[in-house]
């Protein structure tokens, strides 16, 4: 192994980073996935509320038109009454054509009712659709909150032991490379401790010296690291192969 006990415990370190990150995306997924849901819900609740207020104005409107239906009859019989009493026939004619009018009036007031009243029906079925949704829908995010619930319990207790792991991992590793490794984690994570493979850093890929190589290669005793002059990173070689590769 080309490698000294200090590099070992960094890279134990860094796989631990790795999952750490995994960890936390993982819970950020689970918690996003809730969230769309939730939204989802609210829209779904929302519009069934929009609809709720249509429908009563609906019946609002629905008064109004009933109104309207008995005022147009309430002119005819007005205009109908007068038309007895005319003597004149050019008086008789002009009443005539009023009458004719209000009912023309009447008739469509009646068609603005039926509409109305049809419209309303067709609300009624949707309203009533959109309620059976809308419950399906607030059934299955409560199932799925009651899920992401477990499943966050178990995400934090798997945090939990990693983070304990990360501690014991850190005690054996020298303060100076702990501050050296967590000064490279801001910048590079997760890769922080790279393969010079092919007398290449793994992280920036620069053409590494072969004084840098010489000293990763004799990495064997002590607690020395060898860092790459163009990114900081910390490197190492895995094996022979890889460096004859
Ligand atoms: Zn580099």
């Amino acid at each position: 192994m080309l490698m000294n006990n200090t590099l070992k415990k960094l890279l134990d370190l860094q796989n631990l980073d790795k999952e750490i990150i995994e960890i936390q995306r993982e819970k950020n997924n689970v918690i996003k996935k809730l969230r769309d849901e939730q939204i989802c819900y609210q829209q779904a609740a929302d519009d069934q509320f929009s609809k709720k207020e249509n429908k009563n104005q609906m019946e609002i409107d629905k008064k109004k038109l009933e109104l309207d239906v008995e005022d147009a009859e309430l002119k005819i019989k007005h205009l109908e009454g007068n038309q007895k009493l005319v003597k004149k026939n050019d008086a008789y004619q002009a009443l005539s054509k009023e009458i004719k009018a209000a009912q023309e009036a009447k008739v469509k007031a009646e068609e603005d009712l039926a509409n109305h009243i049809q419209q309303t029906e067709e609300n009624s079925v949707d309203l009533e659709k959109g309620k059976t949704q809308v419950d399906e829908i607030k059934k299955d995010l409560l199932k799925k909150a009651d899920e992401v619930k477990v499943q966050l319990l178990e995400i934090q207790g798997k945090s939990k032991r990693y983070k304990l792991i990360r501690k014991d991992v850190v005690k054996e590793i020298n303060d100076k490379y702990i501050s050296a490794y967590n000064n490279l984690y801001e910048k590079r994570a997760p890769k922080i401790i790279v393969q010079a493979n092919n007398s290449m850093c793994g992280g920036c890929h620069i053409s590494l010296p072969a004084q840098i190589i010489a000293d990763i290669m004799s990495l064997n005793d002590g607690d020395a690291l060898v860092t790459c002059k163009n990114c900081g990173r910390i490197l190492y070689i895995e094996n022979n192969e890889a460096l004859a590769g």
